[in-house]
């Protein structure tokens, strides 16, 4: 029998059979490796340990250890949610199943299920986890397979579609159920440690609203217990944080319907914030050399056929027809940005030039895509764009690096770091590529930064370093990003002169330090759990009178805070609700003034840790808290006597 070539992730080939399966390369790697394969990767896709691979395949074998493992368990619950939904209501219709990023759903019909019936479902779960039923692959006749979906039109179309034409066709059997599948699964039900289902909700038969809808049930699994309860902790955790529902408690901002979908309103709490991440953005840009620059939220589609956007972007933009010139929202800065630069002539020893703007731009995602300040219609960069020459890469990237970990430093952030490479597709010589990623490497390296190398993850006009918060539960977001770009300067010819009298291309390095303000506030909302530092809470200080008696004396200690967020809570309430109040407003400082302290003319203190202290003269005060300020403490931090 011929043999075929298939590569391994270390970049090793391996030759086998030509018949062989995923579980044969495995064996061919090592028996003990063999015996551990629950599934594979093939070319990027999840396949059964049975599945055939051909010649030139890049193989990853799935064993306990690997990442993809918690996917193919999952995928194993959600059969197995199915197989009890079938003992409990034998009517029911299933549609599709699927593993997802944080468990499984179920799309089922024909029974009527609400939250109230999931913990009965959950409960048959465990039985069959207990029952520990071998799960089976069986390869079927397709006649057989539609025979068996007679009356079952969704899985008789899945059938027709996405199985069009295959014969036998793949079914998943565990004891008293099976299941038209394609896999992988796990080798039996008594593998998966752990369920528990989350939620229910309704979903259209392949998101279309033109078909039936269905009923969809959330679950997730583990492989034990502990990881379980876990998981459930911090989701419970981030419920609690989630910036949508802090948004409104703190008055920061809100999406209503009339405005648009997508489109965020700042309130005066959450415009204080933005204000002070701005100013702070703006310190870091002017100390590294950047000139504020500013641009309009459209231009003439002219601007974006030039930078290329219209090609390839024109779908994401708004456009507008005006005077019959067709205009477009503006959905990057950059485009603005080069053109200023285009409009002078440059000398090398003028190089680099330095813009930055808080950019305002519109693109436009799906409608379903859209959730809280994540995904939006209308967002603000913190912009910058660099020209430099290319012998100037390194030491410019090298200080953007520099103010990234200063933010990443202010506020207690974790991130974690990608260099991606030279795609396939890309502009720009060899020289200017390899020089690029070379001196990337050596900026990553010479700061001592743990860096994932994505190789041909690239844009196609340059290497790129991107950043993804770790948040305080532990999450990811898109952060930051530095990327060089070949191209743009090609489109806007864009030159200097050289030292050599001759026009040389200017390299553009496009970067941010948040991302976008809107994604970054959301992170910060989430990840301080709106307890925000000082700095940046849009009250600072409020001052509680024990009774109406001390208001006078309540704002002529507001007076000397002047230039800080102060205000007078002057509500007649007690003064264990006032704090209360106070507390739950998360404002990092409470000052209490009675009898006693306007007699003395001093204050008594509690930050929002509930620590006190009295007998502070309003000066003393004024300097802990301008210092705190000046400094960025994350939190308040108790006055010295
Ligand atoms: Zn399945
Ligand atoms: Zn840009």
């Amino acid at each position: 029998m011929s043999e075929i070539v298939v590569s391994l992730p270390d970049g090793s080939e391996l030759s086998v059979a030509e018949d062989a399966t995923v579980e044969d390369v495995a064996y061919e790697i090592g028996p003990g490796l063999g015996r551990d394969t629950v599934a594979g990767v093939v070319d990027g896709e999840l396949v059964d340990k049975a599945a055939p691979v051909h010649d030139g395949a890049e193989i990853v074998i799935v064993t306990e250890d690997s990442d993809e493992y918690l996917r193919v368990l999952r995928h194993s619950a959600a059969h197995v949610f199915a197989q009890a939904l079938q003992r409990l209501s034998p009517e029911a219709k299933l549609a599709i199943g699927p593993p997802t990023d944080e468990g499984f759903y179920y799309d089922v019909a024909g029974v009527d299920l609400d939250a109230d019936d999931l913990a009965e479902i959950e409960a048959e779960m465990e039985t069959i986890l207990d029952e520990d039923l071998p799960i089976e692959r069986e390869l079927r006749p397709r006649e057989e397979a539609l025979a068996t979906y007679e009356d079952n039109r969704y899985k008789r179309e899945i059938l027709e579609d996405e199985a069009a034409g295959e014969d036998p066709v793949s079914f998943y059997v565990q004891g008293d159920f099976e299941d038209l599948c394609q896999g992988p699964h796990v080798d039996s039900t008594g593998e998966i440690g752990a369920v528990k289902l989350l939620n229910i909700s309704s979903a259209y038969w392949r998101g279309d609203e033109d078909n039936d809808t269905l009923t969809r049930v959330y679950g997730t699994a583990f492989e034990s217990e502990s990881d379980l309860e876990e998981y459930l902790t911090l989701r419970e955790e981030a419920k609690e944080r989630d910036h949508r529902k802090l948004g409104q408690e703190l008055d920061l901002f809100s999406i209503p319907d009339v405005t648009g979908p997508g489109l965020p309103l700042y309130h005066p709490n959450g415009k204080k914030i933005l204000d002070e991440l701005s100013s702070y953005a703006r310190s870091l840009n002017v100390d590294a050399g950047y000139d504020p620059v500013e641009t309009p939220h459209l231009f003439r589609t002219e601007l974006w056929k030039k930078s290329g956007h219209y090609d390839n972007y024109v779908d994401d933009m708004f456009l507008l027809d005006v005077n019959d010139e067709e205009y477009g929202l503006k959905p990057m800065n950059c485009p603005g940005h080069a053109t200023i630069f285009d409009e002078k002539s440059w000398s090398y020893r003028d190089l680099p030039v330095r813009y930055f703007e808080d950019g305002k731009v519109y693109r436009k995602e799906q409608r379903g895509e859209l959730s809280g300040l994540s995904r939006v219609w209308s967002f603000t960069i913190d912009d910058g764009h660099l020209f430099c020459r290319p012998d100037q890469i390194e030491r410019e990237v090298n200080q953007v690096m520099d103010a990234i970990y200063d933010v990443l430093d202010t506020f207690d952030l974790d991130a974690h770091v990608a260099l991606a490479t030279r795609p396939e597709k890309s502009v720009g010589g060899d020289e200017i590529w390899e020089r690029a990623e070379a001196d990337l490497r050596t900026v990553l390296e010479n700061q001592g930064i743990d860096y994932d190398l994505e190789p041909g993850d690239g844009a196609f006009y340059g290497p790129k370093i991107d950043f993804a918060f770790e948040d305080a539960l532990g999450r990811k977001w898109d952060g930051p990003t530095v990327q060089l770009d070949f191209n743009m300067p090609e489109r806007f010819e864009l030159s200097y002169t050289g030292e050599d009298n001759e026009d040389h291309r200017p390299v553009m390095i496009h970067r941010a330090l948040y991302g976008s303000y809107e994604r970054f506030f959301m992170v910060l909302i989430e990840h301080f759990d709106g307890k925000f530092p000082f700095w940046l809470a849009p009250e600072q200080v409020r001052i509680l009178p024990i009774s109406d008696d001390q208001l006078g004396y309540a704002h002529r200690v507001k007076n000397e805070l002047d230039g800080f967020r102060v205000s007078v809570e002057d509500r007649s309430w007690t003064l264990g609700r006032k704090i209360r109040e106070a507390q739950e407003d998360r404002v990092p400082y409470m000052v209490i003034v009675g009898g006693d302290e306007q007699e003395a003319g001093t204050i008594s203190v509690r930050d929002r840790k509930e620590r006190e202290r009295g007998d502070v003269d309003v000066e003393t005060f004024r300097a802990h808290l301008e210092s705190e300020y000046d400094e960025k403490r994350l939190e308040p931090d108790f006055i010295d006597s």
